[in-house]
């Protein structure tokens, strides 16, 4: 055996060394603290965003190259989140798999759907496929909203400026919507007020 072998042989000693004392620090501080393998997997589980199965609902035209989409849950309620917070949005194009964020642009008060507003990009792989291709009635998988771009009464001032270019108006959208359903006393958390349902039921809210 060369001395560089030996070498390479202590060292990987050491590290298993390293490995195992490591291990037994954790597994005291765990005894110490009594934490449970099925605690840290509901913590990791709350860290990271699940996933929401969700389908369109809706589809409005605000501008010529500008779609708001109102996606609706399939299986579970949406989770509560702030205004100014956005979801990926998980798509299959043409056999590709991939996913881009959108802010929320409608107000965390109506939670029967999340609305997102897309700009159609030049030469934009999903947001092309969003704004030509799809259609009512698609389903599609969202991220646990995220973000912390959001207006927070408790630190913030309540005289709010909003200054924004383009699609980057979206989560002033959803800021200037709860507001105002706050002061129209229509902050509730089940869905839409009866004012704002639309004759087949549907809600209307822009
Ligand atoms: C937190 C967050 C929130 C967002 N919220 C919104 C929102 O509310 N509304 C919204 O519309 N967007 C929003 N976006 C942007 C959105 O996520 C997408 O980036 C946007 O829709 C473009 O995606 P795309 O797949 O259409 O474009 P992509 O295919 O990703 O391309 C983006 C741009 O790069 C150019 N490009 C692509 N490939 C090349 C190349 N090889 N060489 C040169 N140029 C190239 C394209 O022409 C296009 O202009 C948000 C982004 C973030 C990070």
């Amino acid at each position: 055996m060369e001395l560089r072998d030996v070498g390479y042989v202590i060292g990987d000693l050491a590290r298993l060394g390293l490995v195992m004392a490591r291990k037994v620090v954790t597994q005291s501080l765990a005894d110490e603290r009594a934490v449970l393998p099925q605690m840290v997997g509901e913590l990791v589980g709350r860290i990271h965003p699940r996933r929401m199965q969700v389908r369109v609902a809706e589809i409005r035209e605000e501008t010529f190259t500008t779609k708001t989409f109102r996606l609706t849950p399939l299986d579970e309620p949406f989770p509560p989140f702030r205004a100014g917070q956005f979801v990926n949005l998980f798509v299959a194009v043409d056999g590709v798999r991939t996913s881009r964020p959108y802010t929320i642009s409608s107000s965390p008060t109506r939670r029967a759907y999340i609305d997102i507003t897309v700009r159609k990009m030049v030469n934009g792989f999903v947001s092309q496929y969003l704004c030509d291709r799809a259609a009512v009635g698609d389903q599609f998988e969202l991220s646990d909203p995220a973000g912390c771009f959001y207006h927070d009464p408790i630190v913030d001032t309540g005289q709010l400026v909003f200054l924004a270019g383009g699609c980057g108006i979206t989560p002033f959208m959803s800021m200037i919507r709860t507001e105002a359903d706050a002061r129209a006393g229509t902050g509730g958390c089940s869905g839409d007020p009866p004012a704002a349902r639309g004759p087949g039921g549907s809600a209307s809210h822009y």
